[in-house]
């Protein structure tokens, strides 16, 4: 669990979580603590949410600090707010654990300066897979207040969510906190030096947390446990579904290579993807004799490449959002897949994707120690076997 930087205040929640954290929001516009928010926005027809940047606090009352689904993955706001330059004003975004993570992994790829950035999140249930709330948006919030109360995400919450073992005290500046202790109040817990100056700057009059710390602490623990043991079966049944060539063939048999899962990611931000690109156009002869040799070959041939290209490229930095398997049309577990695969490989590194622990990306300071098989096989591919030192 990341560790708290100074003490936490209380939110009196006798009205909810959502009004204490407008209020407290508000208070940090009229403070001048923060010069504006980026938060979700209800949009006009009611069955969806946009990312908003606002500095008017009486827009405030339309915000919605803890929407039900995630449509944009809240890196992407990010990227488009700082990828030129951090800006002159100091921005708070308020944001689901997995979108503060991807957005730090998007710093260390130079896609978002997080130097004005005042990254805060929350507690997260889980979200409701975004086709099911466009269905009903009704019942969707009922079932996602209910997860909200519990703290577990339950049957109704994306697969992503269910599994999910970062849904609490990942790195940020700012985290509210309300496991375990929602009778008494939500915390606001600074998790850096900035978070912590910034609860001194808006010298808030407020109990403090201290006493609550240590059992909204326990009772995320608790969480950590179920949802860890959750994920270890997941990641059984995909590890045997994906095994071999033919278990990836058989995952991934009806895709239709729309690349709506590569769009939705928010690690995936190159401007021209190579399977998009001419370069990735097989000729005609190629895969005749490709049929040839095999006996016959599926078109289009880059099916399954898209899948494992993506995966060597971005899987590193992957933070198990499950926006890829909510933005597929036709139902393929691609978060599962790809959730799976970022364990091995970012185990392998010994790295965790959304730390902000100051350690590289690896592949981006990649040193010759590591992985000597690999720097062998590269060294053996090169011609005159050249070094990639
Ligand atoms: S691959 Fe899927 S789960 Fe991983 S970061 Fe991208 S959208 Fe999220
Ligand atoms: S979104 Fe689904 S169908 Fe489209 S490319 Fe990805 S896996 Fe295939």
């Amino acid at each position: 669990m990341t560790e708290t930087t100074g003490i936490p205040v209380v939110l009196k929640t006798d009205n909810g979580v959502e009004t204490p954290v407008r209020e407290f929001l508000g208070q940090m516009l009229d403070s001048g603590a923060v010069d504006a928010l980026i938060m979700p926005l209800k949009v006009p027809s009611g069955d969806s949410f946009a990312w908003i940047l606002l500095n008017d606090a009486g827009m405030l009352d339309d915000a919605v600090p803890f929407p039900a689904v995630m449509p944009v993955q809240g890196a992407r706001a990010l990227r488009s707010l700082t990828r030129k330059e951090k800006g002159d004003l100091t921005v708070l975004a308020l944001m689901r654990p997995c979108e503060i993570r991807a957005g730090i992994e998007l710093s260390k790829l130079g896609q978002v300066n997080t130097d004005n950035l005042i990254l805060a999140t929350y507690d997260c249930p889980g979200a409701i897979p975004l086709q099911d709330y466009v269905n009903d948006p009704e019942s969707s919030e009922a079932s996602f207040k209910e997860m909200f109360t519990t703290g577990e995400p339950g049957e109704n919450a994306k697969p992503a969510c269910r599994t999910c073992v970062n849904f609490s005290a990942v790195d940020s500046d700012l985290h509210f906190g309300f496991l375990g202790i929602s009778d008494e109040g939500m915390l606001v817990i600074p998790g850096s030096t900035r978070g912590a100056e910034l609860l001194q700057k808006m010298d808030i009059q407020s109990e403090t947390g201290d006493k609550l710390l240590p059992l909204w602490k326990s009772e995320v623990e608790s969480i950590l446990k179920k949802r860890t043991a959750a994920r270890d079966i997941a990641f059984k049944k995909t590890e045997s579904d994906i095994k071999g060539f033919s278990g990836m063939l058989n995952v991934f048999s009806n895709c239709i290579g729309c690349h709506n899962c590569q769009s939705a990611c928010p690690i995936c931000y190159c401007r021209l993807c190579y399977f998009g690109s001419e370069a990735s156009r097989s000729n005609p002869e190629a895969l005749m004799n490709q049929a040839i040799k095999r006996g016959g070959i599926s078109l289009p041939p880059e099916r399954i490449m898209f899948h494992t290209g993506r995966l060597a490229h971005m899987s590193l930095s992957c933070v198990s959002c499950g926006q890829c398997s909510d933005a597929c049309p036709v139902s393929i577990p691609v978060a599962d897949v790809f959730s799976f695969v970022a364990e091995q490989t970012q185990s392998t590194f010994e790295y965790k994707a959304g730390r902000n622990d100051g350690k590289p990306l690896p592949l981006r300071d990649f040193k010759k120690s590591e992985l000597p098989g690999v720097h062998e096989l590269v060294k053996d591919a090169e011609p005159g076997g050249a070094s990639h030192e």
